[in-house]
């Protein structure tokens, strides 16, 4: 993987606990509401659930706004335009995501 390997794994780090927070939305109010049956509980559980909507969404930019190793511009985001991550090669520079550069 050449030289771009730490930020290529740094990346996956970013975008995978990303996913995981999408996909633990819906278990975390599940359990949070689960727990809303305690007196005077339904303002804490508001706070933790705001908490966790807004690490969810920092995540969320920290994906967009990660730097192509190569350009150094967001991989996922122009000023105008963005995938979310779905992308897959930057788009400035147009390297590929996870790849190597040319020897
Ligand atoms: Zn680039």
């Amino acid at each position: 993987m050449g030289c771009y390997n730490n930020e290529w794994e740094r990346y996956r780090r970013v975008r995978n606990t990303s996913i995981l927070l999408w996909l633990g939305f819906l278990p975390a109010v599940w359990i949070l509401h689960s727990f809303s049956g305690i007196a005077n509980s339904e303002p804490i559980i508001g706070v933790l659930m705001a908490i966790y909507f807004l690490v969810w969404v920092a995540w969320g930019i920290r994906v967009s706004l990660f730097r192509c190793p190569r350009c150094g511009k967001c991989l996922n985001t122009t000023w105008w335009f963005s995938l979310g991550g779905l992308n897959r090669s930057c788009l400035h520079c147009g390297l590929k995501k996870f790849s190597s550069p040319p020897e």
